[in-house]
């Protein structure tokens, strides 16, 4: 090394520059083009007169830009998201919401136990006493100041027969402290989960005891649930794990999206799906079978109607024997297309008339319903919406390939309740336990279905009309001849 080298330098500058200073070799490599080199540095501007340096990228400031003009709305829906609304909406809740803001921790607050202390036991017990005895419990077990003050009675006061609701909404409040155990309602306390984090729903038919109760087998107390379709059942203990699972964390139950099924039985092919609006856990059910042209009444039943129960095979809700849900199926498979005879003097005059007006007949032509089986129907006395489709899908088990046939499609959105008891309004409505559920009310703003739909697509669906199912509000069940 030459003694002009800088590495002879002593210094910490001096030792980087030496490091990045190019090779011997590399600088007789470049000595032929040692002008090029000098041209470029000429026409760089200096350190001094070029402009500062930005401290972001130009597409990230946009982006940034971008970010802080659109905050408030959302990217999927185009939904504004204004805190001032969510705010006037957080005071329209419930006030015995049992999931309310209320449970927030508060890390700076100051501990009230010296407050608490100073009211005497019989104030405690004054206040106590404009409370349900749920609310009354929950009081006594929130801090050992107020359990000394109030003492054992109102634990004592749910152990009684006329109690029992109390008693559930006092342990159902417990869910977030006990990850390993599920409610279980027939019995009113709680069971260990004995499939924990591998729970999965299974045909009807199948024992799937999600923990050991003592009440499995009293068909007097049975557990709650819901059919799906013909042969599968939703227990509300999967409501529950599904809820728990949003609300708490993927220990506490199944997240939403793993409840999805696909399913063959009876010919019909079935799929289902989940989704979590506003606290309440939505299920669409796609039900389809292939459909013969032309098909006479008898052949209609025997395609709707299971045998064993003389339910449809596609999912409905408790009410569906009322209104107009098994006529519009009827009519809906009336307007498939029946293959013209095309032999003979009639089909010579057919072909005549198809070329006459322009077109051919074709089997494989799309369905056009009509005005009475098209819209979206809504049961009025409970959260279900229905649609019913005529499409052209691929016959998979024939066995030429590529075959096309005509299927009818019910497609059934519901919506099954917050997941806390059973006796929660939406959960009892589509079992038929509320009497006092008026759907149009409860979704006047916005469907069922383009709730979920918009969930799962970019685009939003165009506005579909929805009518009532039951327009005339006919309450006949069994006893009425149009369902059948
Ligand atoms: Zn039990
Ligand atoms: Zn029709
Ligand atoms: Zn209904």
């Amino acid at each position: 090394m030459s003694a002009e080298s800088p590495g002879q330098k002593s210094g910490l500058k001096s030792f980087f520059s030496n490091a990045l200073r190019p090779k011997k070799s590399r600088q007789t490599l470049r000595k032929g083009s040692r002008s090029t080199t000098d041209l470029r540095l000429a026409a760089r501007p200096s350190v001094e007169e070029s402009p500062p340096m930005p401290d972001l990228a130009p597409l990230q400031i946009h982006r940034m830009k971008y970010k802080a003009a659109h905050e408030n709305l959302d990217t999927q829906l185009g939904e504004r998201r204004d805190y001032t609304d969510m705010i006037h909406s957080l005071g329209c809740l419930d006030a015995d919401d049992n999931f309310g803001p209320a449970e927030i921790e508060d890390p700076n607050r100051e501990p009230g136990e010296g407050d608490i202390a100073k009211l005497s036991s019989s104030l405690w017990a004054a206040i106590a006493w404009y409370l349900n005895p749920a609310e009354a419990a929950s009081l006594a077990v929130s801090s050992i100041t107020l359990y000394r003050r109030l003492g054992r009675r109102y634990l004592a006061a749910l152990e009684a027969p006329e109690n029992f609701g109390y008693k559930m909404q006092f342990l159902i409040r417990m869910d977030r402290s006990l990850p390993h155990h599920l409610m279980c309602f027939p019995c009113g306390r709680y069971h260990t989960r004995t499939q924990e984090g591998s729970e999965r729903l299974r045909p009807a038919h199948v024992l799937n005891p999600l923990f050991n109760c003592p009440e499995a087998t009293n068909s007097l107390n049975p557990q709650s649930r819901t059919r799906i379709t013909h042969g599968r059942m939703l227990p509300f203990s999967f409501v529950q794990l599904v809820m728990r699972a949003h609300r708490f964390g993927r220990g506490y139950g199944i997240p939403v999206d793993e409840m999805g099924r696909r399913w063959n039985r009876d010919n019909w092919t079935h799929s289902s799906r989940f989704h979590i609006n506003e606290g309440r856990l939505l299920m669409r059910v796609t039900s389809q079978t292939f459909a013969a042209p032309g098909l006479p009444p008898t052949a209609q039943r025997m395609l709707l109607f299971s045998r064993d129960d003389y339910w449809p095979y596609f999912s409905a809700c408790a009410h569906w024997r009322d209104g107009e849900l098994m006529p519009m199926c009827k009519c809906a498979l009336g307007h498939i297309p029946e293959p013209r005879n095309t032999g003979g003097l009639q089909g010579i005059e057919h072909k005549v008339k198809d070329r006459w007006a322009g077109r051919g007949f074709d089997p494989n032509s799309l369905t056009t319903l009509c005005g009475f089986c098209r819209p979206m129907r809504r049961c009025p006395e409970c959260p279900s919406e229905y649609l019913i489709e005529v499409k052209l899908c691929e016959d998979k088990s024939d066995p030429r390939g590529g075959v096309f046939r005509q299927a009818i499609v019910v497609t059934r959105w519901t919506d099954l309740g917050d997941g806390t008891t059973p006796d929660c309004l939406e959960w009892g409505a589509i079992n038929g336990k509320h009497n006092d559920y008026d759907s149009f009310h409860h979704y006047s703003k916005r469907g069922i279905a383009s709730i979920f739909e918009a969930a799962f697509t970019a685009d939003t669906l165009p506005g579909q009309r929805v009518i009532s199912m039951n327009p005339k509000k006919t309450k006949l069940g069994e006893q009425g001849d149009d369902w059948y």
